[in-house]
């Protein structure tokens, strides 16, 4: 029942808009017909907030209410608007609250701490969540600190991604594509001299980090603009709501906040043999001084292949050490046509295989790499011994939350790979203690995901909003230099989950049309749809080798994103010629046991 104003006098009425004042910590009076209490009300459902509205125009007495009101407030109209007692006004003011993101900061819990967050990481998770609470109007702090790799690399503001991952490794990717296509132009009518034309590693380095250096100094900037106070230390707990922080200079500060993000991400594992004190990491890859010439590259997933294969690309000797399968995770067919194409391309393989010991035979120098001896193992027993100039571990990664102090603070952690235990909206068991990115358990370690999860996080906390990171569906590429786009599942994952029986999986080789011309290997790219039957041929999964797989794959994701079926795809009419095209046109199913290589256009 509404409540009514029976009967009201003034003094009834003044006591009954006191009270609703007191009684709600957001309180509206409002009435139902009027389009600015409507819009008003509509605002505030959006940002889900909680609130009163008395319907002056539906109770008896709301005259006088009304009347009330303007004796306290001073304002005659609807809706009138109080927050905690206090009085906002009415549509205008409520909404230019809004704009200048001040509405929801009133509603808050008041707090006396320094920061309303202090984000621990400042790569692409902690950077993208920062940006945004502070766009929401609130005080935030964010804490970055590169502790140097064991061979002595550090770098700037921006995280993995910017200082040793994506960027430089896409970079260097593209100076492996230019040295094919620098071959490839000379069928094309181009006079590029074979004598001449040799690749330099110290400028591709300086131009990498050159451009890096911008990047660290635009984060700086975005940070300093958005009224994020940035503090390049590292940051430890010291209890549920303070930080200590230590700068380069070991400079100690204790900072508070209400929340926290916990965006750390993921540091290369080094394997544990005698001479391991001589490898090199990605994290040291990019800004090397001398080019690495001769180079070993331990592991075989994601960052093993990608920088074996842009070495190999620029001209290098690169052997890759796999101990068991290539890029764990993913559709093994596509693996091993990846491995076939590396292999083809100049990069060798060592396969079932693990290193057991390095030695140092000669010490690299500012311009000239060193020479080490490797002893490797196979699993037939046998020992391999071959000397390298250079010996990159890429093993995989391990989380930086070992002296963040979170046992002060009672955050849980996975036993096994020390990473944050999260809920699916970002929160570890410590309810203001939060984690993106790397660092959380069971999440895809790829930068558009950390910055997509710290983005909703920070609109979820401080933007009164729902949305959820939808991990599922997320595309990713792995640049070999052929590239391997794919979304969703892969075969063995899908045979898994549907059983042979509920799929049919599409499939062809192909030969992108600008390889003809130059003579490029036939059918060494590869497209792959695999469907479910009983649910009308669902996409749930897509994979594609070629060049460009990245930007194609990309489009294709969002065809995912909506549930398309094989059916879709055919529908679709190509882009003729194009690689991608071929999506519009697979009828091979695996099934049928046809062959699935390729002639003609
Ligand atoms: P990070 O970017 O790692 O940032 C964490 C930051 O926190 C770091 O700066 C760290 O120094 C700092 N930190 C740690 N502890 C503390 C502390 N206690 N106090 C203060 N600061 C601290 N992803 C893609 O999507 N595409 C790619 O092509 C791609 N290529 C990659 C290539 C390589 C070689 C590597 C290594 C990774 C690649 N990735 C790629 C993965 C991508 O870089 C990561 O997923 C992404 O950077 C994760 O972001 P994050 O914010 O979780 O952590
Ligand atoms: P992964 O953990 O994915 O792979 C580690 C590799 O090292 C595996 O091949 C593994 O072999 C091997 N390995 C592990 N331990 C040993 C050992 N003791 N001896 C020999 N080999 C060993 O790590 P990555 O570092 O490649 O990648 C980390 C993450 O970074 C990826 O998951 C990815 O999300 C992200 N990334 C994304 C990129 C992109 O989007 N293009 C590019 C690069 C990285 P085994 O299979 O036998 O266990």
């Amino acid at each position: 029942m509404p409540p009514t104003g029976d009967q009201l006098d003034g003094s009834k009425a003044a006591a009954l808009v006191k009270e609703k004042i007191k009684a709600h910590t957001l309180m509206v009076f409002s009435k139902s017909y009027c389009p600015y209490c409507i819009r008003l009300k509509e605002l505030f459902k959006t940002l889900n907030l909680e609130f009163e509205a008395l319907e002056l125009d539906l109770i008896s007495g709301g005259s006088e209410i009304q009347h009330a009101l303007h004796e306290l407030s001073g304002q005659k109209t609807v809706p009138n608007v109080y927050i905690k007692g206090k009085h906002i006004g009415g549509s205008d003011d409520v909404t230019a609250l809004h704009r200048d993101n001040k509405l929801l900061p009133l509603l808050e819990e008041s707090h006396d701490f320094q920061y309303d967050v202090i984000v621990i990481g400042g790569g692409s998770g902690g950077l993208s969540a920062a940006k945004e609470a502070a766009a929401l109007g609130r005080r935030v702090a964010v804490c970055d600190f590169v502790k140097p790799s064991p061979a002595g690399t550090t770098w700037g503001l921006g995280g993995t991604c910017v200082n040793v991952g994506c960027i430089p490794k896409k970079l260097m990717h593209h100076a492996a594509l230019l040295g094919h296509h620098l071959k490839d132009a000379r069928e094309y009518g181009w006079n590029v001299d074979s004598e001449t034309v040799k690749h330099n590693w110290q400028t591709l380095k300086t131009a990498v980090q050159d451009h890096i250096g911008g990047l660290n100094w635009g984060y700086r900037v975005q940070l300093r603009d958005n009224n994020v106070k940035y503090l390049n230390a590292y940051a430890q707990f010291l209890s549920s709501n303070t930080v200590k922080t230590v700068n380069k200079r070991g400079k100690e500060e204790v900072i508070t906040a209400q929340k926290f993000i916990i965006a750390t991400g993921l540091r290369p594992r080094i394997l544990d043999i005698p001479g391991s004190e001589f490898v090199i990491t990605s994290d040291d890859l990019f800004s090397l001084s001398y080019c690495p010439g001769k180079t070993l590259c331990v592991g075989a997933s994601y960052i093993s292949l990608e920088c074996g294969g842009f070495l190999a690309g620029i001209g290098l000797d690169v052997t890759v050490m796999v101990r068991s399968i290539l890029l764990r995770g993913f559709d093994q067919q596509c693996a091993e046509l990846i491995g076939k194409y590396m292999g083809n391309n100049g990069v060798k393989f060592q396969r079932h295989c693990v290193p057991t010991k390095i030695e140092k035979l000669k010490s690299s120098t500012e311009d000239t790499p060193g020479l080490y001896r490797v002893t490797s193992k196979s699993t037939d027993g046998n020992e391999h011994v071959e000397e390298y100039n250079t010996i990159l571990m890429a093993i995989g990664r391990e989380a930086c939350t070992d002296d963040l102090g979170l046992e002060t603070v009672g955050v849980l952690l996975d036993s096994k790979s020390k990473k944050l235990i999260g809920s699916e909206a970002e929160q570890t068991n410590i309810a203001h203690v939060y984690g993106i990115g790397d660092v959380l358990q069971d999440k895809p370690e790829l930068t558009p995901v950390a910055i997509q999860a710290g983005r909703l996080l920070s609109r979820r906390l401080f933007g009164g909003q729902k949305e959820l990171t939808d991990y599922s569906n997320i595309a990713t590429t792995v640049f070999t230099p052929l590239e391997y786009g794919c979304i969703g599942l892969s075969e063995e994952e899908a045979l898994a989950k549907y059983g042979a029986e509920d799929l049919e999986v599409y499939h062809s080789h192909f030969t992108p049309l600008e390889w003809t011309v130059p003579h490029r290997e036939e059918n060494a790219c590869y497209a792959k749809l695999i469907c479910v039957k009983s649910l009308k041929e669902k996409v749930v999964g897509f994979h594609i080798l070629g060049d460009q797989a990245g930007e194609i794959t990309q489009g294709f994701s969002v065809a995912m994103r909506c549930g398309a079926t094989k059916a879709d795809f055919d529908a679709t009419i190509g882009i003729h010629p194009t690689s991608a095209e071929i999506f519009t046109t697979l009828d091979i199913t695996k099934s049928s046991g046809k062959n699935a290589l390729k002639t003609g256009c």
